[in-house]
């Protein structure tokens, strides 16, 4: 029987070719997204998955998300925590929002999507918990305090989680991925890119989602079942932990 698989943020960028390479490999995937229509519909279009739109920063919703997924397709095995912003700004000149807003989404949204699937992974003695954090995470960046705080703590969680799922047959890992040519590193200027960001990248380009998408098929695998708590880097070298 194929397993489950849901991944937030799933429509574009690293979590659409997440859901096309779990779905190459034979699972029955469904796809998250928030609110860019548009994008989700094109996505589904193109490659068979369903998609369902819900804000992961909202424990509710999460919750409603999830229900409606698992009547559609069966319980979820996989959980791919991938959706993502960023809210960049100088600390000085940060808002509340700007901080909140990364914080719910990138970190909070770890909790509104995982505790309602434990217990099911817990019963069934299996699950994959798969978790993108960034780069920026591990080393911090200038203008991203939010961002970095929210990815570290990512790590935290899959860390402390990969310790609680363990003796269920459930494996919690993260992914911290370097520049990756998505629509979120298309905003950086491109000046900035070529003058500042390629040249610390030491395999010298920026790094192709299906790069990471790779990574995700590898830890869902059931035989990846001795891996867990661990950070895995994909960032051509850029940082080196
Ligand atoms: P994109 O901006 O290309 O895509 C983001 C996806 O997340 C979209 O599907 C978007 O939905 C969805 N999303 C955003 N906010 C929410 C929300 N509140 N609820 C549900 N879905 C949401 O991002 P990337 O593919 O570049 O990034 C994916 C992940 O990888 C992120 O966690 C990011 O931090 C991380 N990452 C990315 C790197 C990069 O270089 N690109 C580097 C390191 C980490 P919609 O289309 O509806 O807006």
């Amino acid at each position: 029987m194929a397993r489950v698989a849901l991944v937030t943020g799933g429509t574009r960028g690293i979590g659409a070719s997440i859901c096309k390479a779990l779905k190459a490999a034979g699972y029955k995937v469904a796809a998250n997204y928030a609110g860019n229509d548009e994008a989700a519909q094109k996505f589904k279009a193109e490659s068979g998955v369903p998609v369902f739109k819900w804000d992961v920063s909202s424990f509710e919703a999460c919750c409603d998300g999830i229900k409606k997924v698992e009547a559609e397709l069966g319980p979820v095995e996989v959980l791919v925590n991938n959706a993502g912003i960023t809210r960049d700004a100088m600390f000085h000149r940060m808002t509340l929002e700007q901080w909140q807003q990364v914080i719910n989404t990138n970190l909070g949204s770890l909790f509104n999507m995982t505790r309602p699937v434990w217990e099911g992974m817990r019963t069934r003695k299996f699950g994959r918990v798969i978790n993108i954090s960034s780069i920026n995470g591990q080393k911090g960046q200038m203008g991203q305090v939010n961002y970095s705080a929210s990815k570290a703590g990512d790590l935290g969680f899959t860390k402390a989680l990969a310790q609680e799922g363990a003796r269920a047959g459930i494996t919690v890992n993260a992914i911290c991925p370097g520049y990756i040519n998505t629509e979120m590193v298309q905003a950086v200027p491109k000046d900035v890119l070529e003058k500042s960001v390629l040249p610390l990248i030491p395999v010298g380009r920026l790094g192709e989602p299906e790069e990471i998408a790779r990574v995700v098929v590898f830890l869902a695998a059931d035989d990846a079942s001795f891996i867990t708590g661990s950070t895995l880097t994909a960032n051509g070298g850029q940082y080196i932990a």
